[in-house]
């Protein structure tokens, strides 16, 4: 999958070339679980798997139009009006809506979508969709808005548009990501570093569908507002979620689960700066952490699942594999691992067959190594 896959697959459906063509990727995170919409730190990077929008005018046409290869229904839409339809579609016509209000003058465009990174499995493919559209636009109006613009554009898109309350990470990574690095974020002041990363990440897709996600994730995001606000009546002056002691918390006596949920957060985000300076010094991710990152998402947010808990308690025996954890949310999706790359190479295999042997369901499973945030592939205006 490339941009020339994309070029080709535009042809086919439009009969003419594409203008432009850009590209982002999907994201895991190494660690700091639900700290983005606490206002703590985050440690994505990007994996190598992306989603390409290949893009043309449509000139005196009065609607829009965009098809994906991975999606049966294409959409129709006007760039000028957003119209939220409840469909894939919404994501990229949010996007133009967004850049039309902001000044751009667009004309009405034919778009194509292509893409080798799985859809709602935890790994950020409506934000890799938002900024790959992001970035096809602002070359095609000769916008130039910074990528980190863009990011926050696109999180807007996700959040107004969409409709889906979600933390500032996923864009970010989306956009921002270096080759070879990680990106440490402070999901509150937006402040970015590059952290570099070298090891390879093993990535474990459990193909569980999601269900619980929507609804339990909005419940978790309550319970930490509520857990603030009471944190509040006794400290005035705290900033956010994460920025609170775990001794706080602990005196605080919070009612029923909010201490558990309070507690993952405060001590996520110690665990965040944790493998930063692990990485700094030693090149590679603490592989502890991510176990003890697992096992508090595990028991104190209540996000895992049989099949994450599987891969964890499977990797913990696997020699070689130094850590491990559920990424993206939990609630079904993605787990990742680190470790020596022959060891997370040869486990592959045995993972695969043991995981369907017990679930009945073929894992996905691949190894990335950090790659390049959103980028520009093809100008031809
Ligand atoms: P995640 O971002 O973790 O993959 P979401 O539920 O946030 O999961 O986003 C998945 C949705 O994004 C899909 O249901 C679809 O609407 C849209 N989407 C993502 N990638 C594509 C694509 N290549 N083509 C069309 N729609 C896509
Ligand atoms: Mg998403």
């Amino acid at each position: 999958m490339n941009a020339d896959h994309a070029r080709r697959y535009f042809r086919e459906i439009y009969g003419a070339e594409a203008e432009v063509i850009g590209s982002a990727p999907g994201r895991v995170n190494i660690i700091g679980e639900h700290t983005d919409y606490n206002g703590g730190q985050v440690l994505p990077l990007a994996i190598d798997r992306r989603t390409y929008v290949a893009i043309r005018a449509r000139p005196g046409a009065s609607l829009s139009r965009v098809v994906s290869d991975s999606q049966p229904a294409r959409a129709d839409f006007d760039v000028h009006s957003f119209a939220r339809r409840g469909q894939w579609g919404d994501y990229v016509s949010a996007v133009c809506a967004a850049f039309a209000s902001g000044g751009a003058r667009l004309p009405q465009i034919e778009a194509s979508v292509t893409s080798d990174l799985p859809a709602g499995s935890g790994l950020g493919s409506s934000a890799a969709l938002e900024l790959a559209t992001c970035v096809s636009l602002a070359a095609f109006v000769s916008d130039s808005r910074t990528l980190k613009d863009l990011a926050l554009l696109a999180w807007g898109v996700e959040n107004q548009s969409v409709g889906l309350a979600c933390g500032v990470m996923d864009q970010f990574a989306s956009a921002l990501c270096e080759e070879g690095h990680a990106l440490h974020l402070w999901c509150d002041s937006l402040a970015v570093e590059q952290v570099v990363m070298r090891e390879a990440v093993l990535i474990f897709d459990t193909a569980t569908p999601r269900s619980l996600r929507v609804s339990q994730f909005n419940q978790r995001r309550l319970e930490c507002q509520e857990a603030l606000r009471l944190l509040r009546q006794r400290n005035p002056a705290l900033e956010n979620l994460t920025s609170a002691h775990p001794d706080e918390v602990r005196d605080a006596r919070l009612p029923g689960d909010l201490a558990k949920r309070a507690l993952h957060v405060i001590e996520e985000n110690i665990r965040v700066r944790q493998v930063v300076e692990s990485l700094k010094k030693s090149g590679s991710v603490e592989g502890e952490t991510l176990y003890e990152s697992h096992e508090s998402l595990r028991t104190q947010y209540e996000c895992s699942t049989p099949e994450l808990d599987w891969f964890v308690e499977r990797a913990k025996k696997t020699p070689g594999v130094r850590g491990a954890r559920l990424t993206g949310a939990g609630w079904g999706g993605c787990a990742i691992a680190v470790g020596d790359l022959e060891a997370l190479t040869s486990a592959q295999h045995a993972l695969s067959s043991e995981y369907d042997a017990a679930f009945g369901r073929k894992p996905r499973i691949w190894l990335t190594n950090a790659a390049k945030g959103a980028k520009l592939e093809r100008n031809a205006r």
